[in-house]
C-alpha cells in the first residue's frame, strides 16, 4: 500500500533513544489519517541500533530502514531516507527526541491548509551549553546576512515536506548537501511552526564540535559568494595600510628625518600581516575548489549494507532512477545467511 506519509528519522548510535523514540513516534503514527511508513535510516552506527531497527521492523510492518555501510553523517542519512521516501507528505526528525513528534499532526493540518514546506523553528534551546547556544546564535544571523536565499534563523531539519518538494530535493546532485538552504532554495510555500527545543531524550551528542563546524561552513559556501568576496576586501584594506603607511614614511622622513616605523617590530609585523591576508584567502578559495572537486568526481551519495520494509525491488530501482542519485550496495550475495530475506532486498551492485 502506497503509504501517504513518510516519517524520516536519521540514526547514529541512538540505542539508548530508541525505544522510546519508537513508543512516541508510533502513537503519533496511530493518530494519522492515512497509512504512515518510518524509514528509519543507520548512518553506520557501531553500537545496537541496528539490531534495535532489525526487531522493530520485524515487530510492526511500517517501519523500515535503511543502513550504511559506514558513517556518512546526518545530511546524507537525510538524504537517503528522502530517495526511498514514498508518501505523500515527508517528515524530517531527529533521533533524540529533540524534534518532539507530538508536533507532526500540526504540520500535517499546515500542509492539508496547502503549505508545501512546514518548518519547526526553535524559540528556544533547554540545557543546551552556552557555547552552542552562541555559536548557533551567531551563525544563523550571519548565514542569513550572507546567504543568497533567505534561510530562516535557528531551524534544523525537523520539517514536513511535500512530495512535489522532495522529488525537486531528490533530483539535486550536489554532495555537499545543507538540506534547510536547500530546502529554502526550492521555494514554493512554506511556513513555520514555533517550538521550544527540549534536551536530548539519552545518549551523547553526535554532532561533534568538528561535524557542526563542517556543516556550518557548508551552509556558508554553498549559500553564498560573499567569503570569495571577502579576500577581495581583505586585499583592498591591506593596500590601503601599504600607503598609508608610505605616506606617513616618506612625511617622517622629510619633516622630522627618522621615521618610528623602519625599525625591525614594523617590518615584522607588516610581513605577517601580508602573510596572513594572502593565507586567508587561499584558505577561502579552498574551501570553495575542495567543494568543486567534490562534485566533479561524481561518487555516489552513499553505500547501504541492508535494507528492509520497502515493499518492492522494483519499485526501488524506479526510485533510484528518478532520483538521479546514484547509490551502491555492497553487502555481497551470502554475507548474511541468517537473515536472508530482508537482505536481499538490499543487495545486487548498483541500482
Ligand atoms: N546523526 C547522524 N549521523 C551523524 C551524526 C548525527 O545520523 O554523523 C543523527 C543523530 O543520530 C540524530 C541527529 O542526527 O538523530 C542529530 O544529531 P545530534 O542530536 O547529535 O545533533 P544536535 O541535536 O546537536 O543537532
Ligand atoms: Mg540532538
Amino acid at each position: 500500500m502506497q503509504p501517504k506519509y513518510s516519517l524520516i528519522i536519521p540514526v547514529y548510535n541512538e540505542e539508548a533513544t530508541l525505544p522510546e523514540l519508537f513508543y512516541r513516534v508510533s502513537t503519533v503514527m496511530d493518530r494519522m489519517d492515512g497509512p504512515v511508513e518510518l524509514i528509519l535510516v543507520n548512518d553506520g552506527s557501531c553500537d545496537r541500533s541496528l539490531a534495535i531497527m532489525r526487531s522493530l521492523h520485524d515487530k510492526d510492518a511500517r517501519v523500515c530502514y535503511l543502513s550504511f555501510a559506514r558513517n556518512f553523517g546526518h545530511q546524507i542519512a537525510v538524504t537517503a531516507g528522502l530517495n526511498f521516501a514514498r508518501g505523500q507528505a515527508v517528515v524530517i526528525l531527529d533521533a533524540d527526541l529533540q524534534d518532539p513528534p507530538e508536533l507532526i499532526p500540526d504540520m500535517v493540518e499546515r500542509w492539508q491548509q496547502g503549505y508545501e514546506v512546514v518548518y519547526a523553528q526553535r524559540t528556544q534551546r533547554h540545557r543546551e551549553g552556552w557555547f552552542k547556544r552562541l555559536t548557533a546564535y551567531v551563525f544563523y544571523r550571519l548565514l542569513k546576512q550572507l546567504a543568497d536565499v533567505d534561510i530562516p534563523t535557528d531551524t534544523g531539519d525537523f520539517c514536513l515536506m511535500d512530495r512535489r518538494v522532495v522529488e525537486i530535493l531528490n533530483t539535486m546532485p550536489e554532495r555537499n548537501r545543507y538540506l534547510r538552504g536547500l530546502r529554502s532554495w526550492i521555494g514554493f510555500r512554506q511556513t513555520a511552526i514555533l517550538f521550544e527545543r527540549e534536551p536530548r531524550f539519552a545518549g551523547e551528542v553526535k554532532y561533534t564540535f568538528r561535524k557542526s563546524f563542517g556543516l556550518a561552513v557548508n551552509g556558508l559556501v554553498s549559500f553564498s559568494k560573499v567569503p570569495l568576496r571577502l579576500s577581495t576586501y581583505l586585499g583592498l584594506f591591506a593596500a590601503a595600510i601599504a600607503v598609508l603607511m608610505a605616506i606617513l614614511i616618506l612625511y617622517w622622513r622629510i619633516f622630522y628625518l627618522t621615521s618610528p616605523l623602519t625599525g625591525y617590530a614594523a617590518i615584522g609585523v607588516a610581513i605577517f600581516f601580508l602573510g596572513a591576508v594572502q593565507l586567508f584567502s587561499i584558505g577561502i578559495l579552498g574551501e570553495y575548489i575542495g567543494r568543486i572537486y567534490e562534485e566533479v568526481k561524481n561518487r555516489p551519495l552513499y553505500t547501504l549494507s541492508e535494507i528492509a520494509g520497502f515493499a518492492e525491488r522494483r519499485e526501488l530501482e524506479r526510485q533510484s532512477a528518478d532520483c538521479g542519485v546514484g547509490f551502491e550496495v555492497s553487502a555481497q550475495p551470502n554475507s548474511a545467511p541468517s537473515n536472508e530475506g530482508r537482505r536481499q532486498e538490499g543487495i545486487g551492485g548498483r541500482w
